[in-house]
């Protein structure tokens, strides 16, 4: 019997690709199963990008390349985020990664340990509390409520660091709950962490392209007080409808890129080659494929939000930003999990329990609107019927 160093039975799971694969399982039983669990965008990705890898292959992109990414990409990356956040970020300071997971990977491996202490977000994405648990440190979740429409509060965050704390962990707009979290209370985020320079923050910003009405994403990057301590998560994957493509990028502080980049060389040595062209010509190219896509996002939460309202017994608050609702099922009589895997099993409609997210998202679950206002209406009128049943 073959015995690991690391206690494997440490490390959790991603429910949301157990439902896709028990959805997709259903559909090729001939079910008609309407998907609403994985978060995906449903488009295709934009056609000049998918060209641009097509034609790096041409052109003979096929190599290995530097590490840390090809250079045009990482300047590509500094000019974007000039562009969007009107920030300062040296190429040099830039990794592109296999996919925006990795960098919470890189991240929470290199400031977990036994004896730390690493403060996450819950309900939050799943993997945050897996790797923690990994690592042998100890999960800190900071809770993220309803009541405060799904924002975290900068006051009770700082008020959980100790002398112990390695690393905070933020997500702003959030998975799965869709909530923003305000600049006032970023700001007061922000003015708290600068009296722990020891403390490293994680900053997942994946979806923040994507926020709703006046709620603007505010990238913790545009605080200068905090860069040496900084590490942010982004990536192509949601933005440009590009999860398969496995591209991700982080910028990391002075202190830490030369191990960061050794860290790569030791395992995945460099991105896809003709993935990064694709990258790069997403940046610098049109971004109207991107304002399109939210505004088709933003169509569906209205659809799916009023639905989830009318349903019997269950509430769902306003998302502000991502592409998910989190209604409150708790009045329903049914248990989160059950309930999700009923409505699959039963109604043909893939939702993700709350606890998969977290210890307090029991009373909930997830749907993902990335899909068609065809198919959000027709799976809310078979939940009703769930419901009703
Ligand atoms: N961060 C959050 C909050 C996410 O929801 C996801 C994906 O669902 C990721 C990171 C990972 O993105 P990628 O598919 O690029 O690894």
């Amino acid at each position: 019997m073959l015995k690991t160093i690391h206690n494997l039975s440490q490390i959790g799971d991603e429910n949301a690709f157990a439902v896709l694969a028990r959805a997709q399982a259903l559909a090729a039983e001939g079910r008609d199963i309407i998907n609403l669990g994985i978060g995906q965008p449903d488009f295709r990705t934009p056609e000049h990008i998918a060209e641009a890898a097509i034609k790096a292959i041409r052109d003979g992109h096929h190599g290995y390349t530097d590490a840390r990414g090809i250079e045009p990409l990482r300047e590509g990356i500094a000019r974007d985020l000039d562009r969007r956040l009107d920030v300062t970020v040296s190429p040099d300071n830039v990794l592109v990664v296999p996919g925006g997971k990795v960098t919470m990977y890189l991240a929470i491996t290199m400031f977990g340990q036994p004896g730390a202490e690493i403060l996450y977000p819950d309900p939050g994405f799943p993997i945050y509390r897996s790797m923690i648990e990994f690592t042998g440190a100890k999960p800190v979740p900071i809770p993220i409520r309803e009541e405060n429409d799904f924002a975290f509060s900068a006051d009770e965050t700082l008020s959980l660091i100790t002398d112990k704390t390695s690393l905070i962990i933020i997500n702003s707009p959030a998975n799965p709950c869709g909530g923003v979290t305000p600049k006032a209370e970023i700001d007061k985020l922000v003015a708290g962490l600068q009296k722990h320079p020891n403390v490293a923050i994680l900053s997942d910003e994946i979806y923040g392209q994507m926020t709703y009405d006046e709620f603007e994403h505010v990238s913790l990057l545009s605080y200068p007080e905090i860069r040496d301590q900084l590490i942010l998560l982004d990536g192509w994957s949601k933005t440009y409808a590009m999860t398969g493509w496995r591209m991700g990028y982080s910028v990391w502080p002075d202190s830490l890129i030369d191990d960061v980049r050794k860290l790569a060389v030791n395992s995945w040595s460099c991105v896809n080659a003709p993935a990064q062209w694709a990258g790069l010509a997403a940046l610098d190219g049109p971004q109207d494929c991107v304002a399109d896509m939210v505004a088709e996002f933003d169509r569906r939460r209205r659809v799916i939000v009023d639905g989830l309202n009318g349903l019997p017994n269950v509430t769902c608050r306003t998302p502000l930003g991502a592409f998910y609702a989190f209604p409150n099922i708790s009045a329903t009589g049914h248990k989160s999990k059950p309930m999700a895997s009923a409505l699959l099993e039963q109604a043909g409609v893939a939702t993700i329990g709350g606890p998969d997210f977290g210890t307090l998202g029991e009373g909930y679950i997830r749907l993902s609107y990335a899909n068609s206002i065809e198919n959000i209406e027709q799976a809310l009128a078979r939940m009703a019927e769930f419901l009703l049943n």
